[in-house]
C-alpha cells in the first residue's frame, strides 16, 4: 500500500498499483509537441515514472491496462487554482463563520474533483491561511487524493489591496496586516512577506500588483504595487528559488509587474500592446483565466451573489478576457493555460480549452498551454507535461479526438497521476 495506506476502502479499490511495470494500451496517444497521434501505444509505468513509450505488441507479457477505444493526452496542468475556496453568495460572511480547518476539510472534496477532471496537476495561486500547504502536504503523504500541488501560500499585496484579508472590514475588525500576513507596504517588507513563505513552506509566489474583481474596493484594475516593492518580491523569490505570478487586470500595474520581473501575468484583462511588447521582451507568460471571467460575468447577473460594488466591477471586466487572450494570442504572448478554479466550481477547469478556441487559439495550443507550456511555467519541463521516457506517469483518456472537438475534454474517464491509477472508464 504505497500509495494509499489511509485511503477508504471503497477508493483503494478503484486504484491499480503498479507494484512493477503495467502497460497502458492506448488506441492512441497525442505527441504534443508534435501535435500528432500515434495509434496503438503501450505506455509502459514503473513506480511513478513512464519507462517507455512503444508500439503495442500483441501478448505482451505483463500486467496491462486496455484504453484501446480511448484517445490518451498527458495528464492536464492547471496553472490557477485556489483549490481551498469555492466561491458562493456566503462567501464574504463565510469568513466570519468559518476556520482554517473548515477550508482545509473542504479543500480535500474541491482537489479529488480536480483530479477527477483529469487536472493531474496545479499551481495554487492564494488563499488567506496557508491552509493550501496542509492539502498539498496531506496529498502528497497520501492521505488524500488529489493533484500534484504547487501552492503559493498566502497572497502578498499591499495595504487595503486585493491581497489584504480584512478588506471593507468594519474598523475595530480590520486590524493591520502585516508581512506575516502577506501584506507589504516597502520593499523591506517585501523580503520578510517572502521569507516567511519560505519558512511557511510555499513553493511559490503569488502578488497582487493591480485592483482585483472580488473584493469590495472600487477599483479592479489600478495600480496596487510600486516597481520597487515588485522588485524586492522578485529578488527575494529568486533567493529562495520561487517563481513570481502576478495577478494583474490593469495596464500599467501589468508593464510594472513585467519590468520588475515577474514569471506571469494571471488574468492580465487591460493589457495593452507596450504590455504585449515587454511581455515578449521579457519572456512572461500569459495566463489568462478566460473562465473566471465569464462565471463572474454571468454570478453578476444573480440578485444578492455579489456585493454591489463587485457587480460593477464583474460587469466591466468578465467578458473582456477573451478578446485580450485573442489579441496576445496573435501577437505571440506565451500562454499558460489556468482557469482561477474556485472562482467558478471545482472540476470544471476543461471548460476553459473551449474558450481558448473562441478567442482564436487552435486546439493543439489550448493543449500544449495545459501540459508543455505550463510546465515550463512551473520550471518542470523535463518531469511534467509530456508522455515520455523518465516523465511523471501523468496520463488522461477521452474518447473521441479532442483535436477536433476540445469540449471532450470536459469528459475524462481515465486518470493516472504518477503511477497511480484514479479514475477508470
Ligand atoms: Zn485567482
Amino acid at each position: 500500500m504505497r500509495y494509499w495506506s489511509a485511503a477508504p476502502l471503497a477508493l483503494s479499490l478503484l486504484l491499480a498499483q503498479p507494484a512493477y511495470a503495467l502497460s497502458v494500451d492506448c488506441g492512441r496517444l497525442l505527441d504534443v509537441k508534435t501535435g500528432k497521434w500515434r495509434d496503438k501505444v503501450s505506455v509502459v509505468v514503473e513506480q511513478d515514472k513512464i519507462v517507455s513509450v512503444e508500439a503495442q505488441q500483441p501478448g505482451a507479457p505483463g500486467d496491462h491496462l486496455d484504453l484501446s477505444g480511448y484517445s490518451c493526452l498527458p495528464g492536464l496542468i492547471d496553472s490557477h487554482t485556489h483549490l481551498t475556496m469555492e466561491f458562493s453568495k456566503s462567501t464574504y460572511s463565510d469568513k466570519f463563520r468559518l476556520n482554517p480547518a473548515d477550508y482545509a476539510i473542504r479543500g480535500t472534496l474541491y482537489a479529488r474533483r480536480t483530479l477527477e477532471a483529469g487536472f493531474t496537476t496545479v499551481r495554487n495561486l492564494g488563499e488567506d491561511n496557508n491552509t493550501s500547504i496542509a492539502l498539498r502536504n496531506a496529498i502528497n503523504a497520501g492521505f488524500v487524493p488529489g493533484p500534484r500541488m504547487y501552492t503559493a501560500g498566502k497572497y502578498i499585496g499591499t495595504t487595503g489591496g486585493h491581497a489584504d484579508p480584512t478588506d471593507n472590514f468594519r474598523a475595530d475588525l480590520e486590524g493591520d496586516p502585516d508581512p506575516k500576513d502577506g501584506i507589504i507596504n516597502s520593499p523591506a517588507d517585501a523580503w520578510k512577506a517572502v521569507r516567511q513563505h519560505y519558512k511557511d513552506g510555499a513553493d511559490l509566489i503569488k502578488i497582487m500588483p493591480s485592483g482585483g474583481v472580488l473584493d469590495e474596493s472600487r477599483s479592479a484594475d489600478n495600480p496596487q504595487m510600486t516597481e520597487e516593492e515588485i522588485k524586492a518580491v522578485v529578488a527575494a523569490a529568486h533567493d529562495y528559488g520561487f517563481t513570481v505570478a502576478a495577478h494583474a487586470h490593469g495596464a500599467e500595474a501589468i508593464r510594472r509587474a513585467v519590468v520588475g520581473g515577474v514569471d506571469s501575468i494571471e488574468h492580465g484583462t487591460f493589457m495593452d500592446e507596450q504590455d504585449m511588447r515587454l511581455m515578449k521582451e521579457h519572456g512572461t507568460w500569459y495566463v489568462p483565466t478566460a473562465i473566471a471571467g465569464q462565471s463572474v460575468s454571468a454570478n453578476a447577473k444573480i440578485p444578492g451573489f455579489f456585493p454591489p460594488q463587485v457587480v460593477l466591477k464583474a460587469i466591466a471586466v468578465g467578458p473582456k478576457i477573451i478578446d485580450t487572450l485573442g489579441r496576445a494570442y496573435k501577437y505571440g504572448v506565451k500562454i499558460a493555460f489556468g482557469t482561477d478554479a474556485g472562482v467558478y466550481p471545482h472540476g470544471q477547469n476543461a471548460q476553459e480549452f473551449a474558450y481558448m478556441v473562441q478567442a482564436g487559439m487552435p486546439p493543439i495550443e489550448t493543449i500544449r498551454a495545459a501540459t508543455v507550456n505550463a510546465a515550463e511555467l512551473l520550471q518542470h519541463a523535463d518531469s511534467l507535461g509530456q508522455v515520455a521516457k523518465d516523465y511523471q506517469a501523468d496520463l488522461i483518456a477521452v474518447k473521441g479526438d479532442p483535436l477536433q472537438d476540445v469540449t471532450l475534454l470536459q469528459h475524462v474517464e481515465f486518470v493516472m497521476k504518477a503511477g497511480t491509477v484514479y479514475k477508470k472508464p
